[in-house]
Parts: structure tokens; C-alpha cells; sequence
């Protein structure tokens, strides 16, 4: 918004509220959406890492014209095109390591949060009713265009499918009436589907109120998408600003070109996992500024996998060392790396500035390993947890050691807990752990007088009662 960086400042103590634009579900999540979700991951870490308690949500957009185009194609349900893609999204990002968002959310879901917010528009004059559905005068909203910088003259040019029955070119759907084969939903102003901008801010207001901490988003959103939003919110609630701090991803690039299918570049995520490691990929995006554009290319990759390996390789090497004297200068060194890495991150989320402290102090731990075979142990685990620390922020993780042990107790107590509810007759509860323990894996079979669980880990099965 204001084009500089900014002091951030949480609006409500150590409270973070972050709102990033999630996927439109009707076709696999490319390399560009992995840019960005990396991104916002490790914003989410390095927040988190910081001691400010985020709440993280996503929103799932199940209702949209290209789900539509596509569940025609395919002669398929809209609502179930996009929910088996929605599956698909989730799987992919398991893959990338991305676990930070706290919630997703389904703009099918949201239907009512929607219609309210568009008859707060239409009752202060911001929306106005058509043949074709509801739209927002962008005339009414002076300060349309603030976020991206445009004239409104300029904006009109962007419109690409003006529809006839609006006030003004730039004008923009809250409500579509129905059309036969499309999803719709009942409203005050008869069946019809949100537009697409309305439901991130329907979102946010029910979740987070009028205004909220970060907005995040490929940069390609700035406009319409998030110009839209801070007419319809700031119009709606009467609130300034919806959002405080607006974080765009810059563009992704393959070999200097725009990815697009018609360039027969266009690299689905899990293709490019087929080549690649999550944490190679990992690497490399933060090897750039989030907000720059950035090149992808396999070269690129293989160098960023190759570094990763020999990372790796110091660490176990450096775990291995015996038990010693040495080691406290290089503790001293890891200390004012780590201190340099949290300055780095702390300007704007610096990665590729930060990530050259993680080089500088694998390089420090080889050198220290050329001379000694052992340290002492205090120093060894400092060092080491400095290393895992950026690491983790980075969101390249330590294959862990499964304990079979403590997981087997830990589904045992969760189970026994769940049949507590049961017997209460609190079925939701009970069903929602249900459901919990299903995305991790862990399925349940109940019995009149016990629950056997099932948990298959790579190549092992563990069952209990
Ligand atoms: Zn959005």
C-alpha cells in the first residue's frame, strides 16, 4: 500500500492474524502457487519462531466459472470437481511441507457470511441490482485503486468480459443469478453464486472482524482481486483499513518465461516433485526474496539439491563427532550467525540473506571438523539446535526418527479419551477426533464395547485397541 517497508505492528498485542488467497480448485497446483504457499509458510514459521501467536487462514475457492468450465468438460458436478481437487491441493501441500495454515476455508461454505456482506453493499449503496445479478459501483468508492496505484480511468482498460447490464466498465460481480448447470444458492435476491472477490472478505470479516494484521497473495492480485476486497470491506464494515500490511509474492518465472500452458511450460507440483525434493525446492525459492520474481529452472534445482545434500551430510558428520574439549568458539560463531539470521528475517522476511548465515555456519562446522574429531558436548547441541532452528524456519526439516513407542500411547490415550465423549452421547466431538485422526492417517473401527485403530506408517501397519 504504501510501497516501503513497514514497522509491523500487530493490532491486538502478540496477536497475528493472517489471511493469504488460497487455490481455485479445479486443476493441480502448479509451481507458481508453490512459490507463494512457500512464501506465506515461512512467514507463518518465522512469526510463530518469534513468539507471536498466528492465526493462519486459507480460503478454498469451490465456486468459480473455471470449476465450472472444467466439471462441463469432464460432464462432472462442479461442487464434486472441485472437492476432489481441493484433495489433491492438500496432498501437494503435505508434500512441500507446508503445515502452517490453521484453517481453510470453503467459500461453499460461506454462502450466508457472503449474503450479508452484499446486503450491507446494497443497503448503503455501494451495489446495485441487475438482470444479470448484483454489482459494486466502483464510482461510489473514492478510494478504489489505492492499493494498486491506478486512476479509475486506467482500471477500465483491465476489463476483459464487460457484461451490459453494468453501471461502469470496472464494475465487478458480488451475486450471480443462476444460470441452468451452474451451483446455486438461495438468497434474498433469488438463486445465484458469489462472484469471486466477495468471499475473502466475507471470510475475514466473520473471522478476524473489520480489520485484520497481513493479506497475502501472488502479485498478480494486487488488482482486481484485492483492490475489490478493500471496497467491499472498508465499504461494508465502515472500517479503515481492512487490512494493515499487504505482502505480495513476486512472479515465477521458467526459464526467463511466464509459465502458462499455451508455452508448454507449465509445471504442476507434483511433477516437479517427481525431479526434485520438497526441501531442494524449498531451498531454492527462499534462496530469493519472496516479493522478487524468481527463475525457475532444473539446473537450478539439481545445484539446490546438491547443496542441500551436503548440508545434510555436515550435520550427520557433526553428530558424530565424540565427545571432547573443543568447541566453544565455534558455538560463539553459531550464536552471532544465528543473531545475524534473525536480523536478516526480521527486514522483511530476508531468506536469501539469511540462508547465507545457515552456508556460513555449515562451512564453520566443516572447517572446525577438519581440524578436531571431537567437541565438547554442550556445544555440540548448541550448535546443532542453532542449525535445526534455521532449518525448521526455512521449513527444511531433519528426517525424524519414528518412536513407535510414545505414537502407539499417544493414539491409545486420544481413543480412550474419544470413547469418554461417547459415552456422554457427544457424537460431534467424538466424530470430529474421528476425522482428525483420519487426516493423520489413523483409522478407527468401532465395536459395541471398544474402538480398534489402525495406523499405516511407510511399510509398517500398527494396530491397537
Ligand atoms: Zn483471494
Amino acid at each position: 500500500m504504501t510501497k516501503k517497508k513497514e514497522e509491523f505492528i500487530p493490532l491486538k498485542g502478540n496477536r497475528v492474524s493472517m489471511f493469504v488467497c488460497g487455490p481455485t480448485v479445479y486443476d493441480d497446483m502448479h509451481l507458481g502457487h508453490a512459490r507463494t504457499y512457500i512464501a506465506y509458510d515461512i512467514i507463518a514459521r518465522y512469526l510463530r519462531f518469534k513468539g507471536y501467536s498466528l492465526f493462519f487462514i486459507m480460503n478454498i475457492t469451490d465456486v468459480d466459472d473455471k470449476i465450472i468450465t472444467r466439471a462441463k468438460e469432464e460432464s462432472k458436478e462442479p461442487l464434486e470437481l472441485a472437492k476432489e481437487f481441493e484433495k489433491r491441493f492438500y496432498e501437494d501441500m503435505k508434500e512441500l511441507g507446508i503445515n502452517s495454515i490453521n484453517l481453510f476455508v470453503r467459500a461453499s461454505e460461506h454462502i450466508s457470511e457472503i449474503i450479508e456482506q452484499i446486503k450491507a453493499l446494497l443497503e448503503k449503496g455501494y451495489a446495485y441490482m441487475t438482470e444479470t445479478g448484483i454489482y459494486y459501483d466502483v464510482t461510489r468508492f473514492p478510494d478504489y485503486g489505492k492499493l494498486s496505484h491506478q486512476k479509475y480511468e486506467k482500471l477500465i482498460v483491465h476489463r476483459i468480459e464487460p457484461d451490459p447490464t453494468k453501471r461502469n466498465p470496472a464494475d465487478f460481480a458480488l451475486w450471480k443469478k443462476e444460470k441452468p448447470g451452474e451451483p446455486s444458492w438461495s438468497s434474498p435476491w433469488g438463486k445465484g453464486r458469489p462472484g469471486w472477490h466477495i468471499e475473502d472478505t466475507a471470510m475475514t470479516t466473520a473471522y478476524f472482524g473489520p480489520t485484520y494484521d497481513i493479506h497475502g497473495g501472488a502479485i498478480e492480485l494486487v488488482f482486481p482481486h484485492h483492490e475489490a476486497e478493500i471496497a467491499q470491506a472498508e465499504a461494508a464494515t465502515g472500517v479503515k483499513p481492512l487490512v494493515r500490511y499487504w505482502v505480495h509474492t513476486g512472479l515465477l518465472l521458467v526459464e526467463g518465461q511466464k509459465m502458462s500452458k499455451s508455452l508448454g511450460n507449465f509445471i504442476t507440483v507434483r511433477d516437479a516433485l517427481k525431479k526434485h525434493s520438497k526441501d531442494a525446492l524449498r531451498l531454492f525459492f527462499a534462496s530469493t526474496l519472496y516479493r522478487s520474481p524468481i527463475d525457475y529452472s532444473d539446473y537450478k534445482l539439481d545445484v539446490a539439491e546438491r547443496t542441500i545434500k551436503s548440508i545434510k551430510a555436515s550435520i550427520a558428520s557433526f553428530k558424530a563427532l565424540k565427545e571432547g574439549e573443543k568447541g566453544k568458539e565455534l558455538e560463539e560463531i553459531a550464536r552471532k550467525l544465528f543473531e545475524r539470521f534473525i536480523e536478516a528475517m526480521d527486514d522483511d522476511f530476508n531468506t536469501p540473506v539469511a540462508l547465507s548465515h545457515l552456508h556460513s555456519l555449515i562451512s564453520e562446522m566443516n572447517k572446525f571438523m577438519e581440524k578436531n574429531n571431537e567437541i565438547n558436548n554442550s556445544s555440540k547441541r548448541y550448535v546443532l539446535n542453532v542449525v535445526n532452528k534455521m532449518l525448521s524456519i526455512i521449513g527444511i526439516e531433519e528426517e525424524r526418527e519414528f518412536d513407535e513407542d510414545l505414537a502407539r500411547n499417544l493414539i491409545s490415550l486420544i481413543v480412550e479419551l474419544r470413547a469418554k465423549f461417547r459415552k456422554k452421547k457427544d457424537w460431534d466431538t467424538s466424530d470430529w477426533i474421528r476425522s482428525k485422526l483420519k487426516d493423520l492417517g489413523i483409522e478407527l473401527e468401532d465395536f459395541r464395547d471398544k474402538t480398534r485403530w489402525r495406523l499405516v506408517k511407510g511399510s509398517k501397519v500398527i494396530v491397537g485397541e
